[in-house]
């Protein structure tokens, strides 16, 4: 099949790097000159484990290519997928503008049947204003075409994105046209084969389903963070605690990890995004607003256990810090607890050293050239003339410490752990005092 993705994202690339392997054949279009020269000169600009040798071997093989011409996408694809970032506008509603920039663009240059499938994560009701975007630009062109618009959202994570891509649970397709149907089912046949997995369903059930999913996952994140902070407060272990509650299947283990709060592109603009939404039609969502509350309050969490401490004087004190990716295996820093820290120590006049085995670069970007942030090329060398450790990212290569080497190395004994890493006796057994996320009289 011949498909055209917009967006040269996280998920445009995934998604057609995955798509050109199981072969199709795929033109990935961006606004961003800059992303695909890059692209076009095999460079990947984001870092994603598997993504690079994808992308090489199809565009070796000419399944996969990538373009900045809008008039040629249009051109090619039957399939328009549509993998633009969707931001939070200031009022905590989904941004549109660059999915219904793409609607105007396939509008204007479509000469036949097109079939828009929107992947990008959009507001309930996003189908249908595609829709009339397209519709306006074609009866702008005296043309009437006939077009699709259909929704599919994406589930993939940051850091296990292709595994998640080809191997994931569920593919959910909404639309109530036949045609559309059968064209998503050749489109995701070869990932169809050991059970169906596609799931077809009306446009704002789909639409709907991507923001229940993620709302989901960050109520469990924040529920856990509420229970590890009531824990900390009645000295029980939120460590023995979780392993009491996840062995119930009905509660099960996945994603009930205490830490620092979540981040990323997905959850915060997401809950956001539908917390707006839930306002807009008159239904406030209470439990919504509170597991973004009390995500707010998680990723200040590190900053009061440095305060507490060095007894509120962080002026001039050198905090090493191990993870700035907002979680492993990305070098993702959108919303990641690590900048709120960052952020908030600079404000109180220390300097970060910060280490992290991708994100630096990313690092620079966002914040430039600055006298209090140091970026180490390797884990310990964060650690040299530091006063404190802080974790915020549970990379496998933190999770192995020699705790008397640490100790004789920081200057003040201060470890504060956002991930619960490590067992407190052996921390505590080195002359390290530990501050985890809920573990009580641990601490
Ligand atoms: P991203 O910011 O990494 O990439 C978006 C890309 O779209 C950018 O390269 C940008 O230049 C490009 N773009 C903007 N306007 C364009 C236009 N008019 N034409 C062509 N390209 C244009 O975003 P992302 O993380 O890939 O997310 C994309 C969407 O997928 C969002 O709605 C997001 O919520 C959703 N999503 C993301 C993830 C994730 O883990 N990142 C997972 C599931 C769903």
């Amino acid at each position: 099949m011949r498909i055209t993705i917009f967006g040269s994202g996280y998920v445009g690339l995934v998604t057609g790097a995955c798509l050109a392997d199981v072969g199709h054949d795929v033109l990935c279009v961006d606004v961003d000159a800059d992303k695909i020269a890059r692209l076009n000169e095999g460079e990947v600009p984001i870092y994603e484990p598997g993504l690079e040798a994808l992308i090489r071997q199809n565009r070796a093989a000419g399944r996969l290519r990538f373009t900045t011409d809008a008039v040629e996408a249009v051109a090619f694809g039957l399939l328009q997928f549509i993998a633009v970032g969707t931001p939070s506008d200031e009022d905590g509603s989904a941004d549109l503008r660059h999915v219904l920039k793409v609607a105007e663009t396939i509008g204007r240059h479509m000469t036949q049947y097109r079939i828009i499938v929107d992947k990008s994560t959009v507001p309930v009701g996003t189908a249908s204003k595609v829709e009339r975007v397209i519709a306006a630009e074609l009866d702008g062109r005296r043309l009437q075409l006939p077009f699709d618009v259909c929704s599919n959202p994406e589930f993939l994570k940051e850091g296990a994105a292709i595994e998640d891509f080809s191997r994931g649970s569920r593919i959910v397709v909404g639309t109530e046209s036949e045609r559309v149907r059968s064209a998503m089912r050749e489109c995701y046949g070869p990932y169809n084969r050991n059970r169906d997995k596609l799931m077809f369903m009306g446009v704002r059930s789909a639409e709907l389903t991507k923001y229940a999913a993620n709302a989901m996952l960050a109520t469990k994140i924040s529920f856990i963070n509420e229970i590890a902070n009531l824990a900390e407060r009645l000295g029980a272990d939120i460590e023995e605690v979780r392993h009491g509650i996840g062995s119930d299947p009905r509660i099960g283990y996945h994603f009930i990890y205490p830490g620092c709060g979540y981040g990323g592109s997905c959850f915060p603009k997401d809950v956001k995004a539908l917390a707006h939404t839930a306002e807009h039609v008159g239904h406030p969502a209470e439990m919504i607003a509170a597991v973004e509350r009390v995500n707010a309050r998680q990723k200040s969490r590190l900053f009061e256990m440095l305060c507490q401490a060095f007894h509120g004087q962080l002026t001039g004190r050198t905090i090493a810090l191990w993870g700035l990716a907002f979680k492993p295996n990305t070098d993702d820093m959108r919303e990641a607890p690590s900048r709120a820290l960052m952020e908030a120590l600079w404000e109180a006049g220390a300097r970060v050293q910060a280490f992290d085995p991708e994100a630096a670069d990313e690092c620079r970007r966002l914040y430039g050239e600055r006298d209090d942030l140091v970026l180490a090329g390797y884990r310990d060398e964060a650690l040299e003339g530091a006063d404190a450790l802080v974790i915020c990212t549970e990379w496998k290569a933190f999770r192995t410490v020699d705790f008397e080497a640490l100790r004789a190395t920081l200057r003040e004994p201060v470890v504060v752990d956002g991930r619960n890493l490590f067992p407190p006796e052996s921390v505590k057994a080195a002359g390290l005092a530990y501050y985890a996320i809920g573990r009580g009289d641990s601490v």
